[in-house]
């Protein structure tokens, strides 16, 4: 029997959410947690004491015995540690207690997270804080209480808090113009976020038979298979019976976690899906995809699948990415880059374009950084994924707005008088449904930006820091000019212009994939940083420090610690993933040869005695070891550049690149012939057919 689930009615029913809150807590309590989320100030111990006493008792109301300060370190995936809630009473009972100063602050004591030397052994002691912002949810019986990540000396060890404060100073900022357009109501700015994350499927058992994926996430061999992608029958295609039932149980566990899930299908490589949410503020939106990946992971386990999450495990098949939706909104719920009707909506909406589009030009290798790893190298710039060149798509309609206000000419009628920016009324933008443009990294899409680079496996929290960030100086060197401004109307017409005329050329609406672009996009000056090892350095710019510093979003440490850890992060990916090559080149590949081999031999000697012929055994003998001996001299070779990688990390990357990845592709090349050559029977494990066409 099949049950009906009541949607409503499971929605959000494991999380702490505003209206469990104001269910359960006293009006005064209530108020005043409502207070400090509005105001941003500190919750006072008494009324956290309370808060926790309610959050306890819905808890334990949910099966919860444990606590935990979920965190998400810079690794980019998060972290926990469970605490009980039981408390002795002195006389071999328990009761169960959980007080406000625990819920506030926690010790985990997580000292073997990366911190890119913000802590000392002596003082490696990491602390939680509670973001009161991030609602706290029921999971596998415990209390997931979303936390911030901070040394002891307060620096910032995570993902959240940079973001947090991101989205402040973009609000502070926005909020400056805001006031420069006559609106005295809104308080606060919020970044939205939509993160529509893509994953590949596999069966379990077949996933376990490969070194390379459970170690790396990824193939790291494998000959392509008769079939791939070509015939574009998997995208959008029925879903197999396994996965649907996989993709039913994922969305009633992402409801039950308050998680919009929206959208599921199945994405143009065989076994690769995708799952898409409402957009929802920036900070509960990172913190949801970090519990989507999470999620996947444990209940693709649950129907004897596995998720992965890497940006490329399979070549010659598309990689798996992320697209952030991204856009603005007032506290009243007002889109910032919704171009409006009026022509005041409309001003503002281009002010905020411009800035946009300034930001982006300036801080292109900085945005390009947040999307740089060791994964996601193989998609960027590689015709399946963006270029690595960061460019704006704006569509026919803005673009001929854009050059209209340039240009000082009529956007309709070239020969007619100018448009003035905050007198006349642009036609509606509609969405750009003809051309998606699915080529461009970063995308107007009619109310919001699509940021497309983003890898399939890391945080969309450095992305949304930057966006946020840039947005948050451009639009305060805006605010500084007009509100000193004797003429605003003038004034902003010459600021949206100038910013248009100064940044045209990261506007670009062609064909990013094609060699032309790259041409292009050089002679206008574009940042072009393929990789990760070319692109981290740009990352600690004088320009970047100081624009992070200044916005209070980054010390000085703590963005370049971010630096340090970014660059030991790619050296350890690649450095595994050669590792684990010649692993499995020595122990499976080549024995699987020299087996079969061995067996062909074997039957030469056998049929030459009875006079058989014997040319196709003989010539595969000839093959194999041809072969074999290629892909020895590869594994040699391989070793070889693994055995001198320079000590500092900085110089480590750029030889990773440089010598041990064309090692690697030169080790894959003869093992994969080989693949070619061999009976399946020997091979050691599952081909690209048995794991992509089960
Ligand atoms: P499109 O058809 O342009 O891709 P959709 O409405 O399907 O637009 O949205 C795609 C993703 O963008 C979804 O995850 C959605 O929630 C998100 N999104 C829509 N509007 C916004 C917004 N204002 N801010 C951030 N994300 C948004
Ligand atoms: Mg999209």
């Amino acid at each position: 029997m099949n049950e009906i689930l009541n949607v409503p009615e499971i929605f959000g029913s494991d999380v702490f959410n505003e209206a469990t809150m104001k269910q359960r807590l006293a009006p005064d309590v209530y108020a005043a947690w409502k207070h400090c989320i509005q105001s941003g100030s500190a919750l006072e111990l008494t009324v956290a004491n309370h808060i926790a006493e309610a959050m306890k008792e819905w808890a334990t109301e949910k099966g919860a015995t444990h606590y935990t300060h979920w965190f998400q370190p810079m690794t980019g995936i998060t972290a926990e540690k469970h605490d009980s809630f039981i408390s002795p009473t002195g006389d071999g009972r328990v009761i169960m207690e959980f007080s406000g100063k625990e819920l506030v602050r926690g010790e985990p004591d997580a000292s073997s997270f990366p911190s890119g030397g913000l802590r000392a052994t002596f003082e490696a002691r990491g602390y939680t804080a509670w973001d009161p912002t991030s609602a706290a949810f029921v999971k596998d019986g415990s209390l997931y209480i979303p936390t911030c990540f901070f040394s002891y000396t307060g620096e910032a060890l995570d993902k959240k808090t940079p973001l947090l404060r991101s989205i402040d100073e973009v609000s502070r900022e926005a909020v400056r113009i805001l006031r420069l357009f006559g609106d005295t109501e809104t308080k606060r700015i919020i970044p939205s976020v939509g993160a529509e994350q893509e994953y590949f499927l596999l069966p379990k058992d077949l996933y376990a038979q490969r070194e390379d994926l459970r170690l790396t996430g990824r193939t790291l061999f494998g000959a392509a298979p008769p079939k791939g992608q070509e015939l574009d029958d998997h995208y959008f295609g029925t879903i197999r019976t396994r996965v649907s039932a996989f993709m039913k149980d994922l969305d009633e566990q992402l409801w039950r976690l308050g998680i919009l899930s929206k959208t599921k299908h199945n994405e143009g490589a065989p076994c690769q899906h995708e799952l898409a949410p409402i957009y929802t503020d920036a900070n509960t939106a990172c913190d949801d995809n970090q519990m989507i990946m999470l999620t996947m992971k444990k209940c693709a386990a649950k129907h004897n699948l596995v998720c992965l999450l890497h940006e490329k495990p399979f070549a010659g098949i598309s990689g798996s990415g992320k697209h952030n939706n991204w856009s603005l909104a007032t506290d009243t719920g007002k889109n910032l880059f919704s171009p409006g009707k009026t022509p005041y909506q409309n001003a503002r909406f281009l002010l905020f374009l411009a800035a946009f589009i300034k930001g982006v030009d300036e801080y292109q290798d900085l945005l390009r950084c947040t999307v740089a790893s060791a994964g996601n190298d193989h998609r960027l710039g590689a015709n399946e994924a963006p270029p690595a060149i960061i460019s704006i798509f704006l569509g026919d309609e803005l673009n001929a707005i854009v050059k209209s206000i340039v240009e000082g000419t009529d956007y309709e009628n070239p020969e007619k008088s100018n448009l003035r920016i905050g007198v006349d009324v642009l036609p509606t933008i509609r969405k750009d449904t003809t051309d998606r443009n699915r080529t461009s990294p970063l995308a107007f899409t009619g109310n919001k930006f699509e940021f497309r680079m983003l890898g399939s496996s890391q945080s969309v929290s450095s992305p949304n820091v930057v966006l946020n960030t840039i947005m948050a100086e451009e639009l305060g060197q805006f605010a500084d000019i007009l509100e000193q401004a004797e003429d605003f109307d003038s004034a902003l017409h010459d600021l949206v212009c100038k910013a248009f005329t100064q940044h045209q050329r990261i506007i670009f609406d062609g064909n990013g994939y094609s060699e032309e672009w790259k041409e292009e996009a050089a002679r206008r000056g574009l940042s072009n940083l393929p990789s990760t090892a070319e692109c981290l350095p740009t990352y600690v710019s004088e320009k970047n420090i100081d624009l992070v510093t200044r916005h209070g979003i980054f010390t000085e440490n703590e963005f370049k610690a971010r630096h340090a850890i970014y660059l030991e992060a790619y050296n350890k990916v690649v450095s595994i993933e050669a590792r684990t090559m010649v692993d499995m080149a020595i122990h499976q590949i080549l024995p699987a040869a020299m087996h079969y081999t061995r067996d062909l031999c074997q039957s030469v000697s056998s049929k030459q005695a009875v006079g058989a012929s014997c040319r196709a055994e003989s010539s595969l003998v000839r093959q194999i070891s041809q072969a074999s001996d290629a892909l020895y001299d590869a594994i040699e070779a391989l070793k070889a550049a693994l055995s001198s990688v320079p000590a500092s990390a900085a110089q480590a990357s750029s030889y990773y690149h440089d010598a041990v990845i064309p090692c690697m592709t030169n080790l894959r090349t003869h093992a994969d012939a080989l693949e070619m050559l061999t009976d399946k029977s020997y091979w050691p494990y599952p081909t690209y057919s048995d794991l992509l066409f089960y």
